[in-house]
């Protein structure tokens, strides 16, 4: 592709970060740049590094890299104080049954640099211990999945379960001050075994106090990454007045979330992503007063999609503004712990959160998945 279009495209390998500045210190030469931006964890580091040889204004590059580690970005937190679970790395070369006898239950096992809940798994005595870990060398074990962790790949990180209601805060850091830009609420349960993520609703349905003290927990969190410009997207449980952090990372919120988002005057996030990067004005960047709502519509069960019925149905329901299946029919549908996708997106929008909540619900029961 980059052969067609030279000049706008141009194909680096995020895992050799000197490579990538080499190459866009050439290619800016050329054609030069004001801004560079990361997509998601990965590519928030590659973005950073090369801002940094472009001498453009970017983020720590060691700040966005602690953030894409949960090992590192556990330790630091820890260090720094902000509530957030106790923690164990180990080897995924290290016996199961060992490992599982010197934790307390229950727990929660993962690796260090995955998103979107993949192999993330809960267990509660030392029997479940022992089969998440398993489950997850084996997803550890992938090809292309070991390739891209590097040594990240070799660990399982094992956190003390925190229950509560969870939220996540989509935020910009401009010369280390936090903005929140939403709070949303996730209004189905995340016990686990697994954390599918489903619903996300915004404005958040808790108590003022609640809220700031998320607002706060994640200022706090930033800073004790040393993260100072930039989107950022963290989650936190809500448990009484109890806030805990359970990630923060350096980038925006994932997939096609940030439909439900509207600033000012009709701005997107992305829109308001990039003017902070180009150091411009951000007017009126308040959240519009309706409140909105996303499903990433969950996987059922493994399989090849055949066919999605009761689109037009799930669409006709009043606050539903898109529904947009974003896994083609004829392709292997994989669940979690071992999957990554979603079947695709549910918007809404409305007077209330409650009103966004309950249609989002409604459409889904619509829709008919044949796998
Ligand atoms: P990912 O980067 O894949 O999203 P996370 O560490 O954020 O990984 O975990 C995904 C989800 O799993 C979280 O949003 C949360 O619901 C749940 N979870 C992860 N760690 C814990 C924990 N220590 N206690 C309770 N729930 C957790
Ligand atoms: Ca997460």
């Amino acid at each position: 592709m980059e052969r067609l279009n030279p000049s706008g495209l141009l194909t680096l390998d995020f895992g050799d970060l000197a490579a990538c500045g080499d190459r866009v210190v050439a290619f800016a030469a050329a054609t030069p740049l004001d801004a560079v931006l990361g997509v998601d964890e990965r590519t928030a580091v590659a973005a950073a590094a090369i801002a940094a040889r472009l001498g453009l204004p970017h983020p720590s590059v060691a700040a966005v890299a602690a953030a894409g580690n949960k090992a590192v970005m556990r330790e630091r937190l820890a260090q720094a104080g902000v509530a957030s679970p106790r923690h164990r790395l180990f080897s995924r070369m290290a016996d199961p049954r060992v490992a599982g006898r010197g934790v307390g239950y229950p727990c929660v096992l993962k690796p260090t640099f995955l998103a979107a809940s993949r192999g993330v798994i809960r267990a509660d005595d030392a029997s479940q211990f022992v089969a998440a870990w398993e489950r997850i060398a084996r997803i550890l074990a992938e090809p292309a999945v070991a390739k891209r962790g590097g040594a990240a790949a070799a660990e399982i990180l094992v956190e003390d379960f925190v229950a509560g209601e969870e939220v996540a805060l989509e935020g910009l850091l401009t010369g280390g001050e936090l903005r929140v830009l939403a709070l949303f609420d996730k209004p189905d349960p995340l016990d686990g075994p697994f954390f599918e993520e489903t619903i996300y609703v915004t404005p958040s349905r808790h108590a003022a106090a609640v809220q700031r003290g998320c607002a706060d927990a994640t200022a706090a969190a930033a800073r004790a990454l040393g993260l100072r410009e930039g989107p950022i997207h963290a989650e936190l449980r809500v448990d009484g007045p109890r806030v805990c952090v359970i990630e923060i990372a350096a980038r925006s919120i994932g997939g096609l979330c940030s439909r439900t988002l509207r600033f000012g005057m009709g701005m997107s996030l992305e829109e308001l992503i990039l003017r902070h990067a180009l150091g411009r004005e951000i007017p009126g960047a308040e959240r519009e007063a309706a409140a909105a709502g996303v499903m990433m519509i969950p996987i059922p069960g493994a399989g090849i999609l055949q066919e999605v019925g009761g689109l037009d149905a799930a669409r006709a329901v009043p606050g539903i503004e898109e529904v947009t299946i974003s896994a083609r029919v004829g392709s292997r549908l994989v669940p979690l712990p071992e999957g990554d996708r979603y079947l695709g997106f549910i918007f809404s929008r409305a007077a209330t959160p409650e009103r966004a909540e309950a249609a989002l619900r409604e459409a889904h029961a619509r829709l008919e998945f044949r796998i």
